[in-house]
This record gives C-alpha cells, structure tokens and sequence, in this order.
C-alpha cells in the first residue's frame, strides 16, 4: 500500500533534498509525496525539478497557516513530515513576527489538522523537524534530548514553542507525533544567505566574507544526506512521543570554517572582514546522539571533508541557481 506523505517545506534546503530522496532510485518506493509550500523566499520551485514529473510527486502552493487548506490535505494523507518554518537567525532578530506566525501557529494548525484526520486506519505520524538550537548554548560537553529547552534567538524561541506544542498533542491527544533536533546543516541547493553557501558564492564572486565577532562561535556540521538519512529512520522505526538528536559529529569554530573555505575557494584571509557579533549570538551547540545511534542504528556516513568540496564544486557549478537568489535577496 502506499503511503500519502505531506511534506511542508518542500522547496526549501533540507525538504526539497528529503522529497528528491524518497522519490529517487534510493527511496522506499511505496510512497506518494505532496509538498505544501508557501514559496516565501527561501522557498524555490527548481529545488523540485528532479521530481517533478514523477507519477507520485504533487506540489501545492500554499500556507500552513491556512487551515482550511491544510485540513483538505490532511483528509487525504497518512504521515506529515514538517519542515515548513522562517529559518534564518538574523532575519528573526530584525524582526520576529513571521517566525511566530509560521513557526509557532503554522505548526499548531497543523497539528490541529492531522488530530482531525486521525483514525485507526490512518494514525497520522507526525515528524516535526526541530533544531539544536532550542536548547540554548553549552560551554563543554553535548544536550541529550533529556535537557531542558533554553533558546536565546528570537528563531530558537519559536522553534523552541513549536516543538513542545507539537509534542504536548502527543501527551494530550496521543498524537503519534515524533521530534528531531538537529545540528547545523550543509550541502547543496542551501540558499546563500547561511553561512557556508554565503562564504562560497562571495568567495567565487571574488568579494569580502562577514566573520562574526571573534570568529570562536563553534557548530556541528550534518550533510543533508545525513540528516535526511536520520529523519527516515524517526519516521519509519522511531517512537511515538520521542525526541531524537541528529548530529554530524564535525565541530568547528566559524574561523576554522572559513580557514576550509578560503583553501577550498583559492582565497586568503584578505577577504575576510571581522564584522559586529550577532546580537545574543550563542558560542557553542553540542547534540548527543546516543539515542537516535542506538535505538534506530543512525550513523553519520558523510565525510566532511568530501562533503564540503563537493558543496563548493556544486556552488561553482550551478551559478544559474544562486545567483538570481543573490540578486534578489542583495546578498
Ligand atoms: P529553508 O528556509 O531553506 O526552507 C523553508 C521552507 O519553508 C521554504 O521552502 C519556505 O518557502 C517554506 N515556508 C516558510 N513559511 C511557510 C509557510 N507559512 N507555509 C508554507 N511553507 C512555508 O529552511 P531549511 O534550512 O530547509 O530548514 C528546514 C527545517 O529544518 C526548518 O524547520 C528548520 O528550522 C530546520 N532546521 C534547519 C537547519 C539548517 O541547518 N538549515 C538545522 C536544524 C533545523
């Protein structure tokens, strides 16, 4: 039988690679997906074009927020994959409205939806992409999925509150609702206003790189493949209820990042202008994940080495995806 898959978010980075995996020669094979997506601006129709003509491939543009719509497509699914959210740290900190709204309502609507729609037959497994940094910032050592939420960003704080509400309808409704949190992803088709596809396309253009404050701020590094690889294995064999890290297990400070960079890019550190530290700019993230390698068999398999000079080779080759994006969004 197949299973009707909505996936939110689905033009975006991490959702576009999770839709081309599941419909690619490498997929379960016995799935349908229907991507809804708003299309804001981090949102791009060609992150599909490999799946576009696929027999069991559905794309409608639309709003999370709009339950109505949500609830049509709900009635007609079996699992929800969420990754439907404002992404970018520093746009929440200019202003955080459309990241309450999307993240925080999005996301109750649709739970809403999918507690409608539940029946025996059709249980409705609700994977809610999550992030590390919900639980603040850590000096030494990693959070297990134990530790309490601490988020400083205004980004964090709403991930922060979707991901509990989406798991106080487990608690309350017994919704088969399953959490992943996340570290710091990087591959291809990542829109260039984050920091290694950012560092990339200017490094390629020939122009300055931003370094933040001291440059010692330090991140976990996932491949997309890896991730995507985590998140199947949470909606195919995790546990109602359970939250599950997902790590890369490649820890970096942004200026050893940017020293890998420049090499891989045939720049020195004369592009690079030491700009203003982000405001509340959290210094380290560390996920645990004991958990997600024990209970379901999660390993990461991307080298990041290889996966960082494949991400510059993709930059230098598709210059016709990023550079309308750098145009529009002046990056
Ligand atoms: P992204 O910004 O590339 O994509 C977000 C997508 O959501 C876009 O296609 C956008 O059009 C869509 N969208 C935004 N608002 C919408 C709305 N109201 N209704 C419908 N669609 C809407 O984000 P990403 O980097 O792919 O991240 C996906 C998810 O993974 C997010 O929930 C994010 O919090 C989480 N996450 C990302 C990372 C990372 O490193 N990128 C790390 C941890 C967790």
């Amino acid at each position: 039988m197949t299973t009707g898959i909505l996936v939110t978010g689905g033009a975006g980075f991490i959702g576009s690679h999770h839709v081309r995996t599941l419909l690619g020669p490498a997929g379960p094979g016995d799935v349908a997906v229907t991507v809804l997506d708003k299309l804001t601006y981090a949102g791009n129709p060609a992150n599909l074009d490999g799946v576009r003509d696929h027999p069991g491939f559905t794309f409608v543009k639309g709003d999370i927020c709009d339950a109505a719509l949500v609830g049509e497509l709900l009635a007609e699914h079996d699992q929800i994959v969420h990754f439907a959210a404002e992404s970018h740290v520093d746009r929440s900190i200019l202003g955080a409205g459309d990241f309450v709204r999307t993240n925080v309502l999005g996301t109750q609507t649709l739970l809403d939806a999918a507690l409608r729609h539940r029946s025996r037959r059709r249980p409705m497994t609700f994977v809610h992409i999550s992030t590390d940094e919900v639980y603040g910032s850590i000096d030494s050592g990693s959070w297990p999925e134990t530790d309490p939420l601490r988020p400083n960003s205004p980004y964090a704080a709403a991930k922060a509150s979707s991901d509990l509400i989406a798991l106080s309808y487990h608690r309350t409704h017994g919704l088969d609702v399953r959490v992943t949190r996340c570290s710091n992803n990087y591959g291809h088709h990542h829109f260039p206003e984050k920091v290694i596809p950012l560092f990339i396309t200017n490094l390629l253009d020939g122009r300055k790189v931003p370094l933040y404050g001291d440059g010692g701020n330090v991140r976990d590094w996932l491949h997309i493949d890896d991730h995507v690889q985590g998140i199947e294995l949470v909606r195919t064999r995790g546990r109602a209820g359970e939250v599950y890290n997902i790590g890369g297990g490649t820890e970096l400070s942004n200026k050893e990042l940017t020293a890998l960079l420049l090499e891989a890019c045939g720049a020195d550190w004369d592009s690079v202008e030491y700009v203003a530290d982000r405001k509340g700019h959290d210094r380290r993230y560390s996920v645990n994940c004991t958990k997600i390698r024990a209970e379901l068999g999660y390993a990461p398999r991307r080298d990041f080495a290889t996966g960082l000079a494949e991400t510059v080779a993709w930059y230098r080759e598709n210059r016709s995806w990023w550079e309308p994006l750098t145009e529009r969004a002046a990056l």
